[in-house]
């Protein structure tokens, strides 16, 4: 089995980080497997050394370790770059110009009801989805959508093994058709201006060049995960087994978030705390633990 945790360099991770890192160090160890650490920075405008530095203090503290060198996905860019031609020249990705406030005006339009929200927010309109060309070089300073019904004209059913559960308790075989794909993600983005590669596509990329096996994440990512199956699939790449675990919350029960500093670990490793007794705070007990 390989495990991953792959945080973004943008803040200090908090306990909810911890518990997603321990979870897949957990899996990892009660197979005999391998776990991963993995630096997702390709939002260079927000990633910063000095939290990347603390990633890998907060990780070691807890008493985590993980095989060297670091994948670090700035410097993956020529690999994003090979899929996103691939997926151009299939002829199945178009340029938008579309701004946020462009996709939320036209989304919530009188004709087009309540604005449906998706994995990364409103489910995309469609605005440029036929009046951009398609062919030639595929550029590389736009914003580029998958066309995601042409893209399931292209497959079979969309499917993978859940071994945690999404927020309603999913688990096991989780199958989304055709229509689930086109009216509740939609074209999603595959590469952003400034980073010429999104979080999805870089995600399945790396997941598959590093043999992971099972991604371990937290449950929010649930609903994105048909995506990265889609990809996988237009990609030729394999799918690994998903698992997705529960999300660590404050007292008021709302989850933690990168803002949430007062819950860094950081904050907790000055304050005195062991390892074990941060363990202990999120429920993960400290000799064998079964997420
Ligand atoms: N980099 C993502 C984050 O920090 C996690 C990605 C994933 O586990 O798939 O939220």
């Amino acid at each position: 089995m390989i495990t991953r945790f792959a945080p973004s360099p943008t803040g200090p991770l908090h306990l909810g980080h911890a518990f997603s890192a321990l979870t897949a160090w957990a899996m990892a160890q009660a197979s005999g497997g391998t776990f991963l650490l993995r630096i997702e920075d390709i939002d260079q405008s927000r990633a910063r050394p000095e939290w990347e530095a603390l990633i890998y203090e907060d990780l070691h503290w807890l008493g985590l370790e993980w095989p060297e060198p670091v994948l670090r996905q700035s410097e993956r860019l020529a690999a994003y770059d090979t899929a996103l031609d691939k997926l151009w020249a299939d002829g199945i990705l178009y340029p938008c110009s579309c701004s946020r406030r462009d996709i939320e005006a036209a989304a919530s339009a009188p004709q087009e009801g309540a604005p449906l929200l998706g994995p990364d927010g409103v489910v995309y309109p469609g605005t440029c989805r036929n009046t951009q060309p398609r062919t030639g070089m595929r550029p590389t300073d736009a914003v580029l959508r998958l066309d995601t019904a042409a893209a399931m004209a292209q497959l079979e059913a969309v499917t993978f093994d859940e071994t945690g559960a999404g927020p309603k308790g999913e688990t096991g075989e989780i199958t989304t058709d055709r229509a689930a794909m086109v009216q509740t993600i939609g074209d999603v983005v595959l590469a952003r201006r400034e980073m010429g590669t999104s979080y999805h596509l870089s995600v399945v990329v790396d997941d598959a060049f590093q043999q992971v096996s099972h991604v371990t994440r937290g449950m929010d990512l649930f609903e994105a995960t048909p995506i990265h199956v889609v990809l996988q699939r237009l990609l030729d790449l394999p799918t690994p087994a998903y698992h997705h675990h529960r999300l660590i919350r404050d007292a008021q029960g709302k989850r933690l978030a990168k803002r949430d500093d007062a819950r860094a670990i950081r904050l907790f490793r000055q304050e005195g705390w062991t390892p074990d007794q941060v363990r202990h705070e999120i429920g993960v007990k400290s000799g064998g633990f079964s997420p």
